[in-house]
């Protein structure tokens, strides 16, 4: 993370736009004229002036479809859209006023639970978020009083909990330690080693830990965290030691893959350590942003103090959030994908895009200069790097040249202990093709030979394009 002098949020990219007035063109027989652009307008302008300027100005956005760094859905059916639409003014915590929205928000919870394997799914205890992030912030706190009520009543002392994890974590745990004051302790990647591994993780755990963190899969590569071996090795240490370290997955993409393309992983509550799992429903999930998931195991998992009540029809209903008002659109959406797919319309459109994954790691793999480190197989998500005896193009000349098709490839260096380790990134959606597939491989095919002429590389990490995890 990078730590500027400025305090204020504004992206590096907005702040190197004109300071000057925003010139408006001759539209709509309105004469051209220009208005502040960083500051409120005084007077009114149409609807259809004031669209259109916006409208232009986007242009200038990527194309979502071709945005292979994204994991969040960017392709919907019409019939998903136009009940979003009829949605967009209901607030998710009008419990009261919008009750037949808070009902599918319950389906939904009782739907993961059972496909997670809860062990009464008709005690399904969990709640939408608005992505995985807030869904992880709220399993940590979770983690966090049960370690803190287990200490108080044996009469330790609970100032200075820990979260052990692996260094390949999305930053919401960081967030999540940072703002929840929990020491983080990170597993560092060694060799070929680019995740968590059991052993690892418990030579790190002690009195003080509230949970270890298994991700599933990793941002990454895509592989999964080997979530069984984890809680085994888990067990063991409890067998030795009386501690009791419970597991959180953090199962943003997998939570919505392993269940219908990789049925026999046991990673969820069939492993009874596993205490809560969130996942994004705008990522796999296959909703557009944002809407996330946190379950946990039974009701005794989320410490009853953490819950808020809210009247709901004259009755009050529990609700666990970070934020109030949310729109209910998403949450509609995902009940649309769950009812109109089903396990197998999930088992097909994953198996799908793993399918296309696997192929197009295989064609690059194939074209010389390119090591897969992962080939899609778990999720449908790999990563790849330039050979090392190539010496005069990086994986960064690589993305910038598949960025002047409009390809969106991501160029990242890995984390400690593999700072050496720069990579590319594909991350196969819904929407995404083998057709699709065929011409990205052709364009990067077009481009080889310039990139294999060029005497020195051109970009490193220093001037590659924003990556976030
Ligand atoms: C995307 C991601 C997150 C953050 O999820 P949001 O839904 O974007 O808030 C957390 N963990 C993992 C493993 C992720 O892939």
């Amino acid at each position: 993370m990078t730590k500027g002098d400025s305090v204020t949020l504004k992206h590096p990219k907005a702040s190197r736009e004109p300071t000057d007035d925003l010139a408006v063109a001759p539209l709509f027989g309105l004469e051209s004229r220009t208005i502040p652009r960083h500051e409120l307008p005084r007077g009114e302008l149409s609807p259809d002036v004031a669209y259109q300027i916006i409208h232009d100005e986007l242009m200038l956005d990527g194309n979502a479809r071709l945005n292979v760094a994204t994991f969040v859905t960017t392709w919907m059916e019409p019939q998903a859209e136009k009940l979003m639409a009829e949605c967009v003014d209901k607030n998710m915590i009008d419990k009261d006023e919008y009750p037949q929205t808070a009902e599918l928000e319950s389906r939904c919870v009782a739907m993961l639970s059972h496909l997670w394997h809860a062990p009464d799914a008709e005690a399904a205890t969990g709640c939408s978020t608005t992505g995985s992030s807030e869904a992880a912030m709220l399993g940590g706190l979770a983690l966090k009083r049960r370690w803190q009520r287990r200490r108080a009543a044996a009469g330790e002392p609970a100032g200075r909990p820990n979260l052990v994890m692996g260094i390949n974590v999305q930053v919401c745990w960081e967030k999540f330690a940072n703002y929840w004051d929990v020491e983080m302790r990170l597993v560092p990647m060694e060799g070929n080693r680019f995740h968590l591994s059991a052993e690892e993780a418990v030579a790190r755990c002690d009195e003080n830990t509230i949970g270890v963190v298994a991700v599933l899969g990793s941002t990454f590569d895509g592989s999964y965290e080997p979530v069984k071996e984890i809680c085994e090795a888990l067990d063991a240490y409890q067998a030795e030691t009386g501690i009791d370290v419970p597991v959180h997955v953090d199962g943003a993409s997998g939570a919505f893959v392993a269940p219908f393309v990789d049925p026999d992983l046991a990673w969820d509550f069939r492993l009874p350590r596993v205490a809560s799992i969130n996942a994004s429903g705008h990522k796999y999930g296959l909703v557009y942003p944002g809407v996330g998931w946190v379950v946990w195991r039974d009701p005794e998992a989320l410490p009853e103090d953490l819950i808020f009540w809210v009247n709901y029809l004259g009755d009050n209903m529990p609700t666990f959030a970070l934020n109030f008002s949310r729109p209910g659109a998403q949450v509609v959406a995902q009940y649309y994908n769950f009812l109109r797919l089903g396990f197998d319309g999930y088992r097909s459109v994953q198996g799908y895009a793993r399918d296309v994954a696997t192929r197009l790691s295989g064609q690059i793999a194939e074209l010389g200069p390119f090591e897969l480190l992962t080939k899609g197989d778990e999720l449908a998500v790999f990563a790849f790097k330039v050979r090392d005896e190539v010496d005069n193009f990086t994986v960064f000349d690589v993305s910038n040249a598949m960025r002047e098709r409009g390809w969106q490839v991501p160029a990242y260096s890995f984390p400690k202990n593999r700072e050496d380790l720069a990579a590319l990134r594909v991350v196969v959606r819904r929407g995404f093709t083998h057709d699709l597939a065929d011409l990205l491989v052709g364009d990067l095919k077009r481009q080889l030979p310039r990139l294999q002429r060029q005497p020195a590389p051109v970009h490193d990490g220093a001037n590659a394009s924003g990556f976030h995890h």
